[in-house]
Formats: C-alpha cells, sequence, structure tokens
C-alpha cells in the first residue's frame, strides 16, 4: 500500500502553529514511507472564509521546507484540490445517500430549530436534531424539494456501537444511539466538512487521516458515511492536543499565533521544524535535536503520543540557539546580513558594508536568540551618525554618579588615544582599556558598560574591544568625545 496523506486546512485566517503541526506529521508520514503528501483547501463554510488565507497558507509550509506532491497550486490526479470546485461529488454523494436511505431532506425551518433547541435546553435534555423528517416518505420528500428549501442529514445508526480503532489513542468506542443525524448538505448545495472530508479523502485515495485531536469526536460521523457509501475508511491518527507549559488551553499568551509571527521573530524554519515535530512524537524519548533528514527518515505514528503536549517557548528558543550554532560561516553571515538589512532603519543605506557584516557576524553568534536581536546589537557600526541615548545610561551602572563616568571617558580618550592608527587592532584596543583600571582604581567589569554606551548607545553588547576595532580608531574617539560632552 502506498502511504497517502494529507493537510486540509480550512483558509480561515493564517494557519496557527497547532494546526501546521498535523501538516508536518502527515508530511513526515507521507515521505518516511516513500508515499505521498497532498494539500487540500476545504473551504465549504463559507461563512469563514478569510481572503488570503490560502496564500498564507503556502507561505507557512514553504517557508517551513514542507513540500507536496498533489494541491491547488500543483495539480494531480484528483484535481481539484479546493473543495468549492468541487461540489458536483458532494452532491452525488449525498444524492446516493438518500437512494439508500441513509439520509434525508430535512425540511425544518430555522424558526422550528430553534423552539426545539430552545425546549431541549429548557428540559435539561441533550441537544440534538429530533427526527422529525426522519419519516417523510421518499415520493413526498421529491416532490417538496421542487419548492421548498432543504438540507440533506445524515442518518445516523440508532443502535448498536462505531469503534474508532485510532493509530494514537487505541480504540474509542462511540453509542450510536447518542449520535445525531447531523446536515451533510446544506440548502445552497454545499457540503458540510463531515460529508465533504470523507468524499475527498476516498476519491483522492488517502490511506491515513491525521489531524488535530479536535476530531476524534466527528470521527464515528465520518465512519458511518464511509460505511455507507460502501468505502474503505481511511485510517485515522488524532494528534494530541497542545497545551501551554501551564497545563491549559493553549492562548495567544503562551504562543499559539500565526506560523508565520514565529518566522518574523525570527526563528529559523529548521528550529521551528524540530519543535514542531517534538509536540507529540518522539524519536526515542531522549532525543531533543532532529534533524529535517532524521524526521524524514524515522516517522512513525506509533511514536506519537496521546497524551497533551506542552508548548515550551523555552525550548523553541533553546533550539533556535542550537540550529544557529550548526550554521556555517558562511551561511551564518547570510542571515546576518538579512535581518540586518531588514531591521536597521531605514536611512541606513542598503545593501550593507559586506566587509562590517562578515566582521561582525562572528561576534553574534552566540548572543542573539532570535534573529530580530541582530540589528539592534550592530546597529551601532552601520550609517554615519554616533547612536542617540539619554546621557543617564552613561552612568547608570556607575550609580549614577556623572563624575565617575566622567573619569572613565577621560581615561578611555588618553589612553585610547595613545593607540596609533596602525596598531588599532583588538589585542592593542583591550590592553589599553585594561590599563586603565590601576589609575582609575576601578575593575573593567564595572567601568566597561561607560565604553558601551559611548560606543554603541547601549550598557551592553557584543564583545566590547572587537566593536572598538571594528568602528575604527576616529569614529571610537569621535564617540567618546561626545559622551564627555554630554557629562559635562
Ligand atoms: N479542514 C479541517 C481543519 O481545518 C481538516 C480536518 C481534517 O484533517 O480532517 O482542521
Amino acid at each position: 500500500m502506498t502511504v497517502r496523506t494529507r493537510y486540509a486546512p480550512s483558509p480561515t485566517g493564517d494557519p496557527h502553529v497547532g494546526n501546521i503541526r498535523s501538516a508536518v506529521f502527515a508530511w513526515a508520514m507521507a515521505r518516511a514511507n516513500g508515499g505521498q503528501f497532498l494539500l487540500r483547501i476545504e473551504d465549504t463554510d463559507r461563512a469563514r472564509l478569510v481572503p488570503g488565507s490560502m496564500d498564507a497558507i503556502f507561505e507557512s509550509l514553504r517557508w517551513l521546507g514542507i513540500d507536496w506532491d498533489e494541491g491547488p497550486d500543483v495539480g494531480g490526479p484528483h484535481a481539484p484540490y479546493v473543495q468549492s470546485e468541487r461540489l458536483h461529488l458532494y452532491q452525488a454523494a449525498a444524492s446516493e445517500l438518500i437512494a439508500k436511505g441513509r439520509a434525508y431532506r430535512c425540511f425544518c425551518t430555522a424558526e422550528r430549530l430553534d423552539a426545539m433547541r430552545a425546549s431541549q435546553t429548557a428540559a435539561k435534555r441533550p441537544p440534538g436534531y429530533d427526527g422529525l423528517c426522519r419519516g417523510i416518505d421518499a415520493a413526498e420528500s421529491e416532490s417538496r424539494a421542487k419548492s421548498e428549501p432543504f438540507v440533506v442529514r445524515f442518518r445516523m445508526k440508532d443502535e448498536g456501537q462505531t469503534v474508532l480503532r485510532d493509530l494514537v489513542r487505541g480504540e474509542i468506542v462511540f453509542e450510536n444511539a447518542l449520535q445525531d443525524d447531523f446536515v451533510a448538505l446544506k440548502s445552497d448545495g454545499f457540503p458540510t466538512y463531515h460529508l465533504a472530508v470523507v468524499v475527498d479523502d476516498h476519491e483522492m485515495e488517502i490511506t491515513h487521516a491525521i489531524r488535530g485531536d479536535e476530531w476524534v469526536s466527528s470521527a464515528p460521523k465520518h465512519l458511518q458515511i464511509f460505511e455507507a457509501l460502501g468505502y474503505e475508511p481511511t485510517l485515522f491518527a488524532h494528534l494530541p492536543l497542545i497545551v501551554g507549559v501551564d497545563r491549559k488551553k493553549l492562548s495567544k499568551r503562551s504562543g499559539d499565533t500565526a506560523l508565520l509571527d514565529y518566522a518574523k521573530k525570527g526563528y529559523l524554519p529548521d528550529a521551528m521544524l524540530n519543535f514542531l515535530t517534538l509536540l507529540g512524537w518522539s524519536l526515542d524519548d531522549k532525543t531533543t535535536i532532529i534533524s529535517r533528514e532524521t524526521l524524514l527518515k524515522s516517522f512513525t505514528v506509533e511514536r506519537v503520543v496521546p497524551n497533551p503536549a506542552a508548548f515550551d517557548l523555552d525550548r523553541l528558543n533553546f533550539l533556535n540557539g542550537q540550529y544557529i550554532k550548526q550554521l556555517t560561516d558562511e551561511q551564518w553571515e547570510a542571515v546576518v546580513r538579512e535581518w540586518a538589512e531588514r531591521d536597521l532603519p531605514g536611512h541606513i543605506l542598503r545593501p550593507l558594508d559586506e566587509d562590517l557584516v562578515r566582521q561582525v557576524a562572528p561576534l553574534l553568534r552566540d548572543r542573539v536568540g532570535t534573529l530580530s536581536e541582530v540589528a539592534p546589537q550592530i546597529e551601532f557600526l552601520f550609517g554615519g551618525a554616533a547612536p542617540e541615548y539619554p546621557k543617564e545610561l552613561l552612568s547608570e551602572r556607575l550609580g549614577g554618579e556623572h563624575m565617575e563616568a566622567l573619569r572613565v571617558v577621560d581615561a578611555a580618550l588618553l589612553a585610547l588615544d595613545a593607540v596609533s592608527p596602525e596598531l588599532w587592532v583588538k589585542e592593542r584596543i583591550e590592553a589599553a582599556i585594561r590599563g586603565m583600571e590601576e589609575p582609575l582604581g576601578m575593575k573593567l567589569r564595572k567601568f566597561a558598560s561607560v565604553l558601551y554606551v559611548a560606543a554603541m548607545g547601549r550598557a551592553a553588547g557584543i564583545p566590547l574591544f572587537d566593536s572598538l576595532e571594528i568602528l575604527g580608531r576616529e569614529r571610537s574617539l569621535d564617540r567618546l568625545r561626545r559622551a564627555r560632552g554630554l557629562l559635562e
């Protein structure tokens, strides 16, 4: 059997991290088994459509480096891959279900259904369709359909049980008597998700439906539709719920935002992919760094755990740092250039000075958690102007003693002026600055922040001696003089 999996998002906004996790697992499952991975857009809920979502879906997958074999953009043997373009298939399936007695036209008005629900609530009975239209005979149904609006309801079995043999969750038994006759085709001819997902998974020869835990309760509906249409059901794997580190429902605050927000914040796609992989899957219970290659070779649905997975941003940051370390020098330099060009203020000319980027990139590698930290740390090197800062910052780490800061600046001017232009290298700069300790009667640790602020406009940053070397003698001395002017 060729494994065929799919990611079937609804275009209802930018895909969130939790939703994209389903794509990662389905894709890995297909790749690990030499199978195919499909992208299908489930846009039958017209009220929830958000323009632009389809592009955001493509962009999110591409950013993560997920590729698909069939889909709306690349086509394939089962095209089209957008559900709103496949309505005839669902309508044909609905007619077949009616003919087989497994579905019926329901002519109940919205007012009647509202009243029914209200009385169920008042009587503390579970809500659900009361079956009024179940008994309408075929001839009457046909003739009323000519003049009255109707939906097609699927007739769930009244007795027995529907058993889901989930590849992750194991066996789950549903009592048929508790299941409601649900709408399969709406009055406007659009299917509901339940009908469309079954028809398409069958038509597209999907072998494994891999999706979020929130769909477990829909599985008996899907299984009964498969059976009623005489289709072989797909295998199901419901992925564990994603929760915050506090074990509560994942919220925007605990990290549940659009995947592309993480791209914008400066996470590397490989780090994000690794992070998503660990939300419910593990290689061997101990390995944290799982490369793309390992994932695509080793993924098995058997190693997906059913219990909730914690969305731990500390882990994501850790992974990002690890993936930054793994880049080659050239790759890292390219990343630094990209993020600096993206984030540095507009008045700084692009393209950025190649040499400066090359010199500063190695200094940054251990000092950024996310790539959005690149530009603020190196801004002081680019563009002509000296950094702006409030003068209080110069003495902040000296307990606000302006005169102390002034002593430090004067000593630095003296020490660095003595380093000749041809010897302006970090070793000499370091020696000169360390030589200030004695006359000042102060440790470098204590006064370094004054020099950081003077040079960079911030009290800490990339290594001081390297920075002054890259900044150059003239600019370094100028900035010290400027600090002096502020303190005086
Ligand atoms: N359209 C559904 C969603 O957006 C797909 C669920 C499924 O994979 O069956 O989550």
